[in-house]
């Protein structure tokens, strides 16, 4: 398992979120934003539809970069 905050995955809370895999993490954020932060679901469903691979380019390194616990 790693563990990120919402704000280091482009969000603004610091809520720690947990996950398995970058996918689930994926998941977890996205849901996550949805419940909370609807304005940030917005920002990135808009990024989403520009660019789909932009948010996880520039968030992928961080959560290989985060320590295995
Ligand atoms: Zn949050």
């Amino acid at each position: 398992m790693k563990t990120m905050t919402c704000k280091e995955l482009g969000g603004v809370c610091d809520e720690r979120l947990q996950a398995g895999s970058w996918d689930e993490m994926v998941k977890t954020m996205t849901e996550h934003v949805k419940e909370n932060h609807p304005d940030v679901a917005k920002d990135m469903e808009k990024m989403h539809n520009e660019d789909p691979k932009k948010w996880s380019k520039e968030m992928r390194p961080k959560w290989e970069a985060a320590p295995e616990h």
